[in-house]
């Protein structure tokens, strides 16, 4: 194995949900729904399957595809982007964060990335030869902050890619229109590309917005928006992300993707654009079903004893375990202790320190099912 790629073991995903399945334990681990998304995209998926869209779809993606992702991000964004130059259609978001980070950093270039980050942003950062600057997100109140100066210092002279992650995964951070103004003034005044995460666009609550950097002024012709169908839709086994940007950048992720996979998931792709072609009333009901569960989460973890970090988006909810307390031995020990999986989020840190105590559980589940879970953590002792 390649010297950048030691440092990376088995993700933690697969860590969890192994020992999820040898333990019989319920898995509030990695964050996959347990109910399937909308009929009508299932169904089109089989029609596609069934009429013989069974080939190699076109390189940047099926044009109706490509079609319904512009018209979602003109619709929910008032973003204008140009399905024939300025979208492709990539294997989930992770390969379009892959494919951006290849195609826009030499080796040397620094990235700023907020740290707990997903873990598949620095695996793809060392492929690259890139450096992460992480900028830490620390518990504060019942959400995360980062504070300016961190932030500021961690851009320079090789400052190439800000990459954004809202709502954030693992904290739930939605980060707000301010942060995000910072984040833009930073990204104009050191020449940086934002490439953006927001594969959870949609799961934000308590009225919260969500807020692409590409609408702040001067930023969409510095952004690379990457999203995917796998949350909004509850198909994650699907793979199925597009990234969208001015033709420049598209176009250089575009070449990268072309080399790492060619072309992904021919006949799902029409049946995401069925999806999103369902509009915000399907939307707002995910949104709802999501926020009610966050809400039951949050409420019995609470009453088992956890100090809850509220989150304003996505699928998780961190816990602060006592200071002392080491998340990675908490979670290989609690499937014996009590039959649930978490994951411990400081694998997700470079500064190990900030996260050693935080663990993640993911709500994305039937009620009955978070229900159980909250009866078997009431338990521990
Ligand atoms: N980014 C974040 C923040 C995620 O939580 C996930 C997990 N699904 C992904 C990217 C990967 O998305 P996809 O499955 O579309 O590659
Ligand atoms: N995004 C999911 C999570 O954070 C899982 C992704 C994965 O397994 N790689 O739990």
């Amino acid at each position: 194995l390649v010297a950048r790629m030691r440092p990376f073991g088995t993700t933690i995903f697969a860590e969890m949900s192994a020992l999820a399945v040898r333990t019989g334990s319920i898995n509030l681990g990695q964050g996959f729904p347990d109910t399937d998304g909308p009929p009508e995209m299932l169904e089109a998926a089989v029609e596609a399957l069934r009429g013989g869209r069974n080939q190699y779809p076109p390189g940047p993606g099926v044009p109706e595809l490509r079609a319904a992702v512009s018209a979602h991000q003109k619709a929910h964004w008032g973003l204008d982007y140009d399905p024939d130059s300025e979208i492709v259609i990539t294997a989930g978001a992770t390969e379009a964060i892959a494919a951006a980070i290849l195609a826009l950093c030499e080796a040397g270039d620094e990235v700023v990335c907020f740290e707990p980050y997903y873990d598949s942003y620095a695996a793809s950062i060392a492929l690259a030869g890139a450096v992460r600057r992480p900028v830490t997100l620390r518990p504060d109140g019942d959400g995360y902050a980062f504070d300016e100066a961190q932030l500021r210092a961690a851009f320079g002279p090789r400052t190439r890619l800000v990459l954004l992650n809202s709502p954030h995964n693992p904290t739930g951070k939605v980060f707000s229109r301010e942060e995000l103004t910072l984040i833009a003034e930073l990204c104009q005044e050191f020449g940086a590309v934002a490439v953006t995460d927001e594969v959870y666009e949609h799961l934000v609550y308590d009225g919260l917005a969500h807020v692409p950097i590409a609408t702040l002024p001067g930023m969409r012709e510095r952004t690379v928006q990457i999203s995917s169908a796998g949350k909004t839709f509850s198909c994650t086994g699907w793979k199925v992300g597009w990234a969208c940007g001015p033709a420049s950048l598209v176009s250089a992720v575009l070449r990268v993707k072309q080399f790492l996979t060619y072309v992904n998931a021919g006949p799902l792709q029409p049946a995401v654009a069925v999806a999103l072609g369902l509009g915000s009333s399907y939307v707002d009901r995910v949104r709802a079903s999501l926020e009610s569960k966050r809400d039951r989460l949050c409420a019995g973890l609470s009453s088992a004893g956890f100090t809850v970090l509220k989150p304003g988006g996505t699928y998780f909810v961190t816990v602060a375990l006592d200071s002392s307390t080491d998340g990675v031995e908490y979670c290989r020990s609690l499937p014996e202790r009590c039959g649930v999986v978490a994951v411990p989020t400081q694998v997700f840190y470079d500064n190990v320190d900030q996260g050693r105590h935080l663990i993640r559980f993911a709500f994305c589940k039937r009620d009955d099912v978070l229900d159980e879970a909250v009866r078997r953590l009431q338990l521990l002792e």
